[in-house]
């Protein structure tokens, strides 16, 4: 029997990676070289129970990366702005991988991918942590490396951490802090990204030179809001807060939230169907908050 092809997967103990590596060893087609810093933390050892070949590798090691790709027929490549906030840093590690994708010749590299702002806006408006990413997705194109670019959707998963709803000044009630306007948001569970990734996978030809936006569905911040009142029993409103006043919020990162949401004001191509085709399972957010119910009503 011919050896199953490998795929090394970034961020692998993290939301992304690990959805992707849960589906591939689900579904068993393809072998899974799960990446890490230190094989020896709890989420390592877990994927290493699951069936994942588990490697050290560091983005900004190069020895580490050529390493971990090395006889790997493809990749899931991550990399975590929020972790430095350096867009520098992130279209460095990106394109260290670009460069031993290329030379080691992986047949196909799944990249969570977002859009070059910048660009797109000839500068009006920045966002560092879509600007890096597209700077590599480019940096791909032009070596001519075979890529689908993922561009994930506002993850349903952000609303229990960090845009969870906030209680009111009345005491009663919460304010869902999205600054959105009436405007709809693409959201997904991080989870569905994996599913999504084993698809493309399997069909390189469609999908090799694509940019993918992936989202479950579009809601206005008052839809999410009233789904959040109905599953969790709580009263959940719009606080209608425009991005500009956001972006003074007094928590690190806000300025470059606003910007985010800004540029989600000017309805970033996500589709909805291709994701839905690309895996039938995704949830909608009502599904998704009835499954995390009591995760949900607890972080309130
Ligand atoms: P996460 O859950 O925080 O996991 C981060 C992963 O990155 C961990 O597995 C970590 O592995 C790995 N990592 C970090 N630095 C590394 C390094 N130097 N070398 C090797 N591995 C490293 O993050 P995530 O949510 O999966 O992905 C974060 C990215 O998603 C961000 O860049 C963000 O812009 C993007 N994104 C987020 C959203 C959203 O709504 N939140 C939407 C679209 C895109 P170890 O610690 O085990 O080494």
């Amino acid at each position: 029997m011919a050896a199953k092809k490998i795929i090394t997967v970034f961020g692998a103990t993290g939301a992304q990676g690990g959805s992707v590596v849960s589906a591939l060893i689900k579904d068993g087609t393809f072998a899974v070289r799960a990446v890490t810093r230190d094989t020896s933390k709890p989420a390592a050892v877990k994927l290493k129970d699951a069936g994942a070949e588990v490697v050290a590798a560091d983005l900004d090691d190069e020895k580490s990366l050529k390493s971990a790709l090395s006889g790997a027929y493809g990749a899931f490549v991550v990399t975590n702005f929020w972790d430095h906030f350096s867009k520098e840093k992130e279209v460095q590690q990106g394109k260290v991988i670009v460069d031993l994708c290329k030379d080691l010749g992986l047949e196909h590299v799944i990249y969570s991918g977002l859009e070059n702002v910048n660009k797109l806006t000839n500068g009006k408006l920045e966002v560092l942590h879509f600007d890096g990413k597209g700077e590599v997705e480019e940096y791909f194109r032009e070596a001519c490396c075979p890529m689908t670019s993922v561009r994930l959707a506002f993850y349903f998963d952000n609303f229990l951490t960090m845009c969870k709803p906030q209680k009111s000044k009345d005491g009663n009630s919460y304010d869902l802090v999205i600054p959105m306007c009436d405007v709809p948001m693409d959201g997904i569970s991080v989870s569905d990204l994996g599913p999504a990734v084993l698809s493309i996978l399997k069909s390189p030809k469609d999908y090799i030179g694509k940019n993918i936006g992936l989202s479950a569905e579009k809601l206005t911040v008052a839809q999410y809001a009233a789904i959040m009142s109905k599953v969790s029993g709580k009263v959940i409103k719009d606080a209608k807060m425009p991005p500009d006043v956001y972006e003074k919020l007094p928590f690190g990162g806000a300025e470059e939230m606003a910007s985010m949401f800004k540029f989600y004001l000017m309805i970033p191509d996500r589709d909805v169907a291709l994701t839905h085709k690309l895996n039938p399972n995704t949830k909608s957010f009502q599904q998704w908050l009835e499954e995390k119910k009591e995760a949900f009503i607890k972080a309130l």
